[in-house]
């Protein structure tokens, strides 16, 4: 197994490098300059260059430079502006999942968000052109022929691991710090029984090794 982390230099993706890291877990970083694969392969992190802005056939190349059976996608626009978020939570995404049937990499995870799914919410939620983007980035998956989980934190926060998460119903709200993002990623990529499901997750009591089933 090689995990290809698409945002790997963003908060959860770095996170989530430490936790492959100590689960011996083969990866490689995507990143979308030279200046930070530098940076990665100075500490002896092995990285790809990726840019989700790119071509259908840069990324083509890129996906399959990387060598990865598995795709975690936690890349995103942030505070870029809502055409970034066009053409990176949505259409970059859409364009990794084109890549990966293309190329037969049947594992994909996505970090989508909580209430992506939930158009009452979206009004309220003062993003609601980031929640169409990943509402349609995940219908998108859905209707791949793709092994995909689709996770949906809550708000994201920096503090430290609680190590437990709660799963959420459809209209509950939730934070979590992103270091249990990640620790719930690196549980669900060894996990095939969570193949094809869908997780809505905030901070909780129980641990998140028994958490995805
Ligand atoms: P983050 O720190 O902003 O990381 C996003 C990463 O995406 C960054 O490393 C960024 O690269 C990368 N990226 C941007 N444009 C790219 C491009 N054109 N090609 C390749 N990579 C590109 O985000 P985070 O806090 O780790 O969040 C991870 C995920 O959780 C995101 O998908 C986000 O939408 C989702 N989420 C967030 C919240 C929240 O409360 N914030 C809630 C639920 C879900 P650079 O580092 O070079 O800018």
């Amino acid at each position: 197994m090689k995990v290809l982390i698409i945002g790997a230099h963003g908060k959860v993706g770095h996170l989530l490098i430490g936790e492959l890291q100590s689960k011996n877990i083969d990866f490689v970083a995507g990143l979308r300059s030279q200046k930070q694969i530098d940076a990665f392969e100075a500490n002896n992190i092995p990285a790809q260059f990726i840019d989700l802005t790119a071509s259908l056939e840069d990324i083509h190349k890129s996906i399959k430079d990387s060598g990865a059976d598995v795709i975690v996608f936690s890349a995103g626009a942030g505070g870029a502006g809502y055409d970034m978020t066009l053409q990176i939570d949505l259409d970059g995404a859409v364009k990794t999942m084109m890549v990966a049937e293309a190329l037969g990499i049947k594992r994909y995870i996505m970090v989508s968000s909580i209430f992506s799914d939930n158009r009452d919410k979206w009004d309220a939620s003062g993003i609601k052109p980031y929640m169409i983007a990943k509402h349609y980035a995940d219908e998108h998956l859905r209707g791949t022929d793709l092994d995909y989980t689709i996770l949906h934190p809550g708000a994201l926060t920096d503090d430290e691991t609680v190590g437990k998460v709660k799963l959420l119903g459809d209209d509950e709200a939730g934070s979590i710090p992103r270091i249990d993002v990640a620790k719930s990623l690196a549980s669900i990529i060894k996990n095939p029984n969570t193949i094809g499901k869908e997780y809505n997750i905030a901070s909780g009591d129980t641990p998140i090794d028994g958490a995805f089933n």
